[in-house]
């Protein structure tokens, strides 16, 4: 069952055409009510829907949402109808809450009035390395004398098992990490704070439902089982990277933090602007050739501000169409040996890049691993990797006539090391 809100609808509440949450969104999130408790949420326009208290006034279905860990529970075809409910309860011309005052202002919340936490808990993170242009970039840096392809990039979605344990939401302080490095010129490796802070520009998938042990999800079948997508930032330390990747992949200069959007856009939502991705050539294994296009149209921005500076300024602009292999065909790929895997788990696509330079991914891209550190217009600084007390902040949406379906901001601010 799908569920796709028509281009042209309206909520009874008033939406920006610029904002990312229109009533074509629906998304899903969880908000901090206090300490000791979090509520299900959606949002429209900029106020929060209190999707607990509304299940509990029986304005929507769902009982069972209120006894679980938030959407960690629900099927895909539970989402379905549960948006199914919330466009019908907030579509225009609908007066069952818009004219009960007393629930509506209970149940809507103004967005600046509480902090979203992670959208699930994640149980397993695992980051693919999808994004061909930025692959290619790497490999001309880290290996110069060999092709910036390995010989599998284009016959299987490259990726490792990251570490659901820091995977943390937008807003929270991102500690700089201490690892171990050594410079070309050095005999021996030292031991202290990384000296290349590096983003990662992603976008990732959170499961709905897995598959059994020893099952595979077959590609037809793979969007069924998400519940959506979400913007990512993939921590990354280059300096300790370059050193310790090699034979078996990056290990500690990306486990210390991953950052992701307070919202999971439906796939539905993200239905309307599906496109065809780059050819894939050689043709993949049958296992991993999709039925029809599986790429999304998102426009993508990631932005800098420095302590000294009062406002952002925008140092990439690309799109989630850039990536080599879909979504469909990672989830293909990581069941094929039969590996169980579950709800809340959250599969993050790899660095997405674009082909010139200001659509780069990554500080390792942007400034050519420091040889062009990048200028800050409103105050002369440069910046060849993150340094302490920068935010960076990362945006995404889809573009519709008249509206946007988007994913708001991910935003966090980089501290000195513990
Ligand atoms: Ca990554």
């Amino acid at each position: 069952m799908r569920f796709i809100v028509s281009p042209t609808a309206k909520s009874w509440i008033k939406v920006d055409p610029l904002s990312h949450f229109p009533i074509q969104n629906l998304p899903f999130g969880m908000a901090e009510v206090d300490e000791e408790n979090v509520m299900a949420v959606t949002r429209i326009g900029d106020f929060l829907v209190d999707i607990y208290r509304l299940i509990d006034e029986g304005f929507l279905p769902l009982e069972e949402l209120l006894e679980t860990d938030g959407f960690s529970d629900i099927t895909r075809e539970q989402s379905t109808q549960l948006r199914k409910a919330l466009f019908d309860l907030f579509r225009e011309g609908n007066p069952k809450l818009r004219d009960n005052s007393k629930l509506k202002k209970e149940a809507l919340i103004p967005v600046s009035e509480l902090n979203m936490v992670l959208p699930m808990p994640v149980g397993a993170f695992v980051d693919f390395y999808s994004g061909i242009n930025h692959a290619s970039n790497v490999g001309k840096m880290f290996r110069p004398d060999m092709p910036p392809l390995l010989p599998n990039y284009r016959h299987l979605p490259v990726g490792y098992n990251g570490r659901a344990s820091s995977v943390v939401p937008s807003d929270v302080p991102i500690f700089r990490p201490k690892g171990q490095t050594k410079a070309a010129d050095a005999e021996s490796p030292s031991f202290g704070p990384t000296r290349e802070l590096d983003f990662e520009l992603e976008m990732g998938f959170f499961l709905a439902e897995g598959n059994d042990f020893g099952e595979q999800i077959p590609i037809e079948r793979a969007e069924g089982h998400m519940l959506g997508l979400c913007l990512v930032n993939d921590w990354s330390a280059r300096d300790v990277q370059r050193w310790e990747y090699q034979p078996l992949g990056p290990f500690l200069a990306k486990s210390f933090a991953t950052s992701v959007s307070p919202w999971v856009v439906p796939m539905d939502a993200i239905e309307p602007f599906r496109v065809i991705g780059p050819k894939q050539d050689p043709e993949p294994l049958p296992y991993l050739q999709p039925s029809g296009p599986s790429h999304f149209d998102i426009c993508l921005e990631v932005a800098i501000q420095t302590e000294a500076m009062s406002a952002p300024q925008v140092i990439s602009r690309t799109n989630a169409r850039e990536l080599y292999w879909s979504f469909a065909q990672q989830l293909a790929h990581q069941t094929s040996n039969g590996t169980p895997t579950e709800s809340g788990d959250l599969y993050a696509s790899g660095t997405i890049s674009g082909v010139e330079p200001g659509s780069f991914g990554s500080m390792l891209e942007l400034a050519w691993r420091g040889q062009k550190p990048l200028v800050m217009q409103e105050t002369g600084e440069e910046r060849a990797f993150i340094e302490d007390g920068d935010v960076v902040s990362i945006t995404g949406y889809c573009e519709g006539k008249g509206y946007r379906v988007g994913f708001g901001t991910l935003s966090n601010q980089v501290a000195p090391s513990l």
